[in-house]
């Protein structure tokens, strides 16, 4: 067909508008946005059409699947849900933790409702928002107060204003981390307006250079949780308890960035132990921060354990209220708190606990589902196997820390490569993350829900199989 006719024959926007493939976009999609959307499909097939790319009339079918892709990834670029299966159980990328049940009823009835989020319903007086957390909080760490702030990094940020804004903060520089996402410890200090002396080396940092550091300028000693690496060989950091200890002998402030703060004991499930709250305050820290939404399992926030004399100084700061957190924020941790009273049944409720806590059998018995739907669906027993594989906890906890798990390997198929056919599997629906080892895909099952599987396993069959499908980038 000659050029002009290829153009002129182009369907109009009405047309593939009214076509049935197209009942669907609109069904999922305001009209206005899948017109735009049906327009530029067009307008990208009329310019293939002129730069001698395409020589045959497109089908209206492929129209309204280029249409469906530049609404998904251009127009109406939506967060869309995941399934985790890169074995990260606290992935930052992934928004960290999942909530418990008794959390997610709690948001959505708050959601739904309007709820007594700042005043005392006894006296009808107004008050501040986190009081309520904040009981929950003391029973669980022992300390005198607590305080609730959108995340860690702002935790931080209003503990130097508020306390060393002008003054002089000690942190040692093996401790001068950054967490990723820009937070760098000298960063956040210099932004609060206090000075940062270093003490020590990378590797190793003695009582006595702290000592050594202190002038009538100190305001505080911050000690920083090492979050994301580990210094391995010659290596020594001060503890807790002695920094407390010379803080009270030179009337100084004693801090720590806690940075995961898990409540309960790692090591009871067998991994590393990572650093308690209440531990922290037993050892006799002035203030504690750490996230909500690490190790805690708790939506994001950034807590704040401590002296009352200081959580009330934090509070009347100005920057207090430009961090507060919202009405969901505080009924999702009332929650997630609420589960750690129970010692034994918080490593069920709340999701990141579970997932670490799980045992290989479990994960072994996902993986052997996943197995077997998979070939229901046709992938050949070639494609696919399962292996041994190592989940992270992430959230910049226990960064060497390996959990045992299981892994379904996908070999893609002739032709296609591992990073094709990871890349469909995240714009699938849902969409998957998985890793790339080897030149296959690896879905580790830890991090995998059993109720994720039946999807999973439809998600990855589609992808798999889609290999020669090149023009059609999304499937469903
Ligand atoms: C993660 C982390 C932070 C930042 O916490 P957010 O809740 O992500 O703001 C700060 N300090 C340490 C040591 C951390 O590990």
């Amino acid at each position: 067909m000659a050029l002009n006719e290829l153009l002129r024959n182009l369907p109009s926007v009405n047309e593939v508008l009214n076509n049935e493939a197209c009942v669907q976009l609109l069904s999922h999609a305001p009209r206005k946005i899948v017109v735009e959307a049906v327009r530029r499909s067009l307008d990208f097939f009329r310019a293939k059409i002129r730069n001698g790319e395409l020589n045959r009339a497109p089908s209206l079918n492929e129209i309204v699947e280029s249409a469906r892709h530049i609404l998904r990834f251009e127009l109406m670029p939506t967060m869309p849900r995941v399934i985790n299966a890169t074995g990260i159980i606290v992935h930052t990328g992934l928004g960290r933790s999942m909530l418990c049940e008794d959390a997610i009823r709690r948001v959505v009835e708050v959601a739904r409702h309007a709820c007594a989020l700042e005043v005392d319903e006894v006296t009808g007086e107004r008050s501040f928002r986190d009081l309520r957390v904040e009981r929950l909080l003391c029973a669980l760490t022992g300390a005198e107060a607590a305080t609730v702030v959108n995340n860690n990094a702002a935790a931080v940020l209003l503990i130097l204003n508020t306390l060393a804004e002008g003054k002089e903060v000690l942190v040692s520089r093996g401790e001068l981390v950054e967490i990723g996402g820009g937070f760098r410890i000298p960063e956040i200090l210099r932004k609060s307006g206090a000075r940062l002396i270093e003490v020590g080396t990378t590797n190793k940092t003695r009582i006595s250079d702290y000592e050594a550091a202190i002038t009538e300028h100190t305001a505080m000693l911050l000690k920083v949780h090492q979050s994301n690496f580990r210094i391995i060989g010659f290596a020594e950091q001060v503890p807790l308890s002695e920094l407390a200890k010379l803080a009270r002998k030179y009337n100084l402030l004693i801090v720590e960035d806690l940075g995961s703060g898990a409540l309960v004991d790692l090591s009871t499930v067998g991994i590393e132990k990572e650093p308690m709250a209440q531990d922290s305050i037993s050892d006799g820290a002035d203030l504690v921060s750490f996230s909500g939404d690490k190790l805690l399992g708790g939506p994001q926030a950034g807590i704040v354990v401590g002296r009352r004399e200081l959580i009330e100084r934090l509070r009347k700061n100005p920057l207090y209220r430009a961090f507060r957190c919202d009405k969901l924020t505080f009924a999702a941790l009332e929650a997630t708190l609420l589960c750690y009273f129970d010692e034994q049944s918080v490593w069920t409720k709340i999701p990141t606990l579970r997932q670490i806590a799980q045992d290989e059998a479990q994960i072994r018995r996902r993986a052997n589902s996943l197995m077997r739907k998979l070939k229901r669906l046709g992938l050949p027993a070639s494609a696919i196997s399962i292996e041994r594989s190592y989940s992270q906890v992430g959230g910049g906890a226990l960064p060497g820390q390996q959990l045992p798990s299981f892994s379904i390997v996908i070999k893609p198929s002739e032709g296609d490569s591992a990073d094709e056919l990871s890349k469909r599997l995240r714009i699938s629906t849902p969409s998957v993350f998985s890793r790339i080892q080897y030149d296959a895909v690896w879905l580790d099952m830890r991090t995998v829900a059993n109720d994720e599987v039946d999807e999973l396993a439809r998600c990855v069959a589609n992808a798999w199989h889609a290999t020669k499908k090149k023009s059609c980038n999304e499937k469903n």
